[in-house]
């Protein structure tokens, strides 16, 4: 079970750390989001942080929104997609998700549409970009992401709102950072092509101070608001 005191005190702790980043960077911390990912964490935890005034959560496995959604039908949760996403899983996102910050190729954003379209929806979505050099990271490659922009304008159901990154997992903060630099940059590149991606999605419990330092409009995070996932 959840302790709720323990909850409040993590995200007040979690909300101070993010704003102290945002100034450090000479940056306004009203531009900052927190995404709560609750995932492994049950729909208890969920309830106890929508008691703090959170409503949007990150997930990374379509049969746990399924099954959280179940449990908290009484309440109105935004669902986040976060993780890899198989296209089969299109027709459940398409249901129950508010957004998909993991959009990383074609057959995904087809897959979606069409079931977005059967259902008079639409999804905002980030485009998952790779900028961390581990094989097992998975997003789009920075150089096919203009061309993939492109291609998107086709799906009107999916709103591209701006791009995600997970950093290399490193002890290395210049490493890592450099994850960052690299979706910002790519960012302002496309934005010289006509595409407004106004929202950056990076950063984690272990790294985003440096996230918020490179322009993060959203970090995204888990251990240390709900504590460590088993
Ligand atoms: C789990 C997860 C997070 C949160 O990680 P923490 O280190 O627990 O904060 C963020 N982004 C993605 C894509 C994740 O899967």
């Amino acid at each position: 079970m959840i302790d709720a005191a323990h909850l409040a005190e993590n995200w007040a702790a979690v909300r101070r750390r993010v704003d102290e980043a945002c100034l450090a960077a000479g940056r306004d911390p009203a531009d900052v989001a927190v995404l709560p990912v609750s995932k492994t964490f049950g729909p208890d935890a969920v309830r106890a942080a929508m008691a703090l005034g959170l409503r949007r959560f990150g997930e990374n496995k379509v049969q746990e929104i399924r099954d959280k959604a179940a449990a908290l039908s009484d309440v109105s949760v935004e669902w986040v997609v976060i993780g890899h996403l198989q296209t089969n899983k299109a027709k459940d996102v398409a249901r129950l998700a508010s957004e998909v910050q993991s959009l990383d190729r074609l057959d995904l954003a087809d897959a979606l549409h069409s079931r977005l379209q059967a259902l008079g929806r639409s999804l905002d979505v980030l485009v998952q970009v790779k900028t961390a050099r581990e094989e097992t990271k998975s997003g789009l490659s920075p150089e096919d992401l203009p061309a993939f922009l492109e291609r998107l304008r086709a799906y009107p159901t999916l709103r591209v709102r701006g791009l995600m990154t997970l950093a290399t997992l490193s002890e290395d903060e210049g490493e890592v950072r450099a994850c960052f630099r690299q979706l910002r940059e790519l960012r302002d590149q496309c934005a010289t092509d006509g595409h407004g991606l106004p929202r950056l999605s990076m950063g984690m419990s272990a790294d985003f101070p440096l996230a918020i330092a490179e322009g993060a409009t959203e970090v995204r995070i888990g251990t240390a608001i709900f504590g460590r996932r088993f």
